[in-house]
């Protein structure tokens, strides 16, 4: 294994002994407040960006440690769907400066992580043959994020070892700090076949070592806690797990994720015991949800 650098880490403004809080959800949080669905979260950052803001302010006001930036899919592939490829630059400052905005008017420190998703050009055959240009597509994006001032990047819901190596290679180039969690489904896999431990052997032999690895979204609490477990990490890497509420479930028009708050405070306990120091919640994730893990790491989340 090559020799790695760590990057100073952003944690270090914190308290670095205790586990960390990071926000809810962006996007079913954002469909409540009326984003039709099928729409990218993204147009709202110019046509809606209050509600993008008021989001970032719940998430600070319910404990959140960390909020990640509404650009989950703000990469140039992604925003080619609705024609905004060439505004991926523009687009990533925006979605940090709202989220640095929202967060310099805490009483305490609050880090912005710069989220960054697949861009599912390829999410069964992998990126393989064309990794090297994933890692411009990824810089171009991160760069966007950096202007507007992230503190690291975080790349989640990622779906191949190419494009999360891709991805992590990008945050490397562009100068940050970042955090990789993935999304496995019901066998324990990606779309793409990558499982928990291939995953975290990605970030293995790169010029720097992610600050954390684990899991974000998957099929509630309890798989991705476990996807998160089966990951070996190198030593000073945290585990991460940020879980959605389950599994979507249709009332009505809407679809109603089934974990409430109560569950999402055991899971923080239950993910606290088997060693993850950075929590949080993905798709159907409110405030409320962070509130109540926010109690739970606040009785027992110290690290030492
Ligand atoms: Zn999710």
């Amino acid at each position: 294994m090559a020799a790695m650098t760590m990057i100073v880490s952003p944690f270090s403004r914190l308290d670095d002994d205790s586990v960390l809080l990071a926000d809810g959800a962006m996007g079913t949080n954002l469909l409540a407040a009326g984003l039709p669905a099928g729409v990218a979260p993204e147009r709202w950052l110019t046509e809606r960006p209050e509600a993008i803001a008021a989001l970032h302010h719940a998430f600070v006001a319910a404990g959140s440690d960390v909020v990640l930036t509404c650009s989950f899919g703000a990469n140039a592939p992604r925003l080619a769907l609705w024609g905004a490829a060439m505004r991926t630059r523009e687009l990533n400052r925006l979605a940090a400066d709202l989220a640095r905005r929202a967060v310099e008017r805490a009483s305490r420190p609050v880090l912005v992580a710069g989220s960054v998703g697949p861009t599912w050009r390829d999410a069964v055959s992998g990126y393989a043959s064309a990794e090297d240009e994933a890692v411009g597509v990824f810089a171009e994006q991160i760069a966007g994020l950096k202007a507007g001032g992230i503190d690291f990047v975080w790349l989640e819901t990622m779906v191949s070892a190419a494009e999360a190596r891709a991805a992590a290679r990008a945050a490397i180039s562009v100068g940050l700090p970042y955090v990789a969690t993935a999304s496995f489904g019901a066998g324990g896999t990606t779309p793409a076949g990558l499982s928990a431990p291939q995953f975290a052997a990605v970030f293995e032999g790169l010029e720097v070592a992610p600050l954390a690895i684990g899991t974000n979204c998957c099929e509630g609490p309890d798989t991705t806690l476990a996807c998160a477990a089966a990951m070996e990490r190198l030593p000073g890497v945290r585990l991460a797990v940020k879980p959605n509420c389950g599994l979507p479930r249709s009332v009505g028009e809407d679809a109603v994720h089934p974990e409430g708050p109560g569950s999402m405070a055991r899971f923080a306990k239950a993910a606290i015991e088997r060693g993850a120091t950075i929590l949080g919640g993905c798709c159907g994730a409110e405030p409320a949800h962070v509130a109540a893990m926010r109690q739970v790491i606040d009785r027992h989340g110290r690290r030492s």
